[in-house]
């Protein structure tokens, strides 16, 4: 006898990937299981069932998740990274440098780069689970990782106590950019948001976080946020090619040292790095501008088709889910998995080229 089990009570005004691709079938079969550190399938859907506005709705609480909750975590991951065949070949991992010109050369739109990759260290709890004790242990082996790199990336560590930024500074910090008044920058590592929340992440907040941030400002690695490593490259100019080159260098770096204390980074063979939300898998890059575009703001249905076209994501000033502050906009690659970091990239430079001339049509447009 098949025993029916209640189905999770998505609210009717959802629309996240979990509800669309979680039938009864797969729900029944995955609900009495648990991965070895204890993950459950309820878990995995909690944040999606309590915030119906989730595009995913489905987080992983570690490695193991995305074979015992394969079923569910599949389809999701298929279409949210547009891939047409079934996800089976090897993922494609080109860590290689990449030359491409200025596409803002006048200096006029882009205001910054940033690219990133997350990572998190196999054998450890993603942080939807992860305990105090193991955040703790992540925590020390990449500062231990860290210290002495070198030139260009050394810095220093901050705890993240010491640390925060709230939304009003990086607002404040891109209109007094507009007026051309020279500002430090700052990381904008803060506590996760109610998506994050309800997934467990900002759990013990904000112990055993932190930044390192290399004296030039321009490498960073956020700490147990939410995957245990964020690596980031940024630079207050639209030098793609210089921000990236930059990234694969140090992730080159934090790797080999890593290693040579036999620790390697989560991946799997088809879904490449593993991380806490399956929007990150595969390079788990996100190469982005923030990009200044007045004329677009009024005609944002010519910049969201331009977006769905050249594969991009068009976010609020202060990342997801947030406001447009001061026609500045945060535009990234959508896609993660199925293409190289090298074509993350490009994808990028060619998008915001794209972007730029048909600000520049608008321009001329209503300023002839
Ligand atoms: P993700 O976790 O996908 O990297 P988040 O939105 O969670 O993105 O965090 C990124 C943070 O970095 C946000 O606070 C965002 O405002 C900031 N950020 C994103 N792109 C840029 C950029 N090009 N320049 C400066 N800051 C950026
Ligand atoms: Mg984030």
């Amino acid at each position: 006898m098949t025993f029916v089990q209640t189905f999770p009570s998505f609210p009717a005004s959802t629309r996240s990937l979990a509800k669309k691709y979680l039938t009864q079938e797969i729900y029944n079969r995955l609900i009495h299981l648990k991965t070895q550190n204890g993950f459950t399938l309820s878990e995995a859907l909690r944040s999606g069932i309590e915030n119906p506005d989730s595009l995913i709705g489905i987080y992983a609480g570690d490695e193991e998740s995305y074979y015992v909750f394969d079923s569910v975590f599949y389809p999701i991951v298929k279409k949210y990274h547009k891939i047409k065949s079934t996800i089976s070949a090897p993922m494609k991992s080109n860590l290689c440098t990449v030359d491409l010109p200025d596409p803002d050369p006048e200096h006029k739109y882009i205001i910054s780069t940033r690219i990133r990759v997350a990572r998190n260290l196999a054998g450890f709890p993603f942080t939807p689970i992860i305990s105090s004790n193991d955040r703790r242990k992540v925590e020390n082996q990449i500062i231990e990782s860290l210290q002495n790199i070198e030139p260009p990336f050394i810095g220093k560590y901050n705890p993240i106590k010491k640390y925060e930024i709230c939304d009003e500074e990086l607002v404040s910090y891109i209109n007094k950019k507009k007026q051309n008044i020279e500002v430090k920058f700052k990381s904008s590592f803060r506590k996760g948001d109610r998506f994050q929340e309800s997934a467990g992440i900002n759990r013990d907040w904000p112990d055993n976080r932190g930044v390192f941030e290399s004296n030039d400002k321009k490498f960073m690695v956020w700490v147990n946020e939410e995957d245990h490593l964020r690596i980031i490259s940024i630079d207050q100019t639209g030098n793609i090619t210089e921000v990236f080159n930059r990234l694969i260098k140090a992730i080159d770096i934090i790797q080999k040292k890593l290693k040579s204390k036999q620790l390697y980074f989560a991946w799997k063979d088809d879904l490449g790095y593993l991380t806490a939300c399956p929007s990150n898998l595969g390079t788990a890059m996100r190469a982005g501008v923030h990009i200044k575009l007045p004329q677009l703001l009024k005609h944002n249905d010519i910049l969201e088709s331009a977006a769905k076209k050249l594969k991009l994501q068009i976010r609020g000033t202060c990342g997801e889910k947030t406001k447009v502050e001061a026609a500045v906009f945060d535009i990234s690659n959508s896609q993660r998995l199925g293409v190289t970091e090298q074509q993350c990239c490009k994808i990028l430079y060619d998008g915001v080229c794209r972007i730029i001339e048909l600000e520049k049509h608008l321009e001329r447009r209503y300023f002839k």
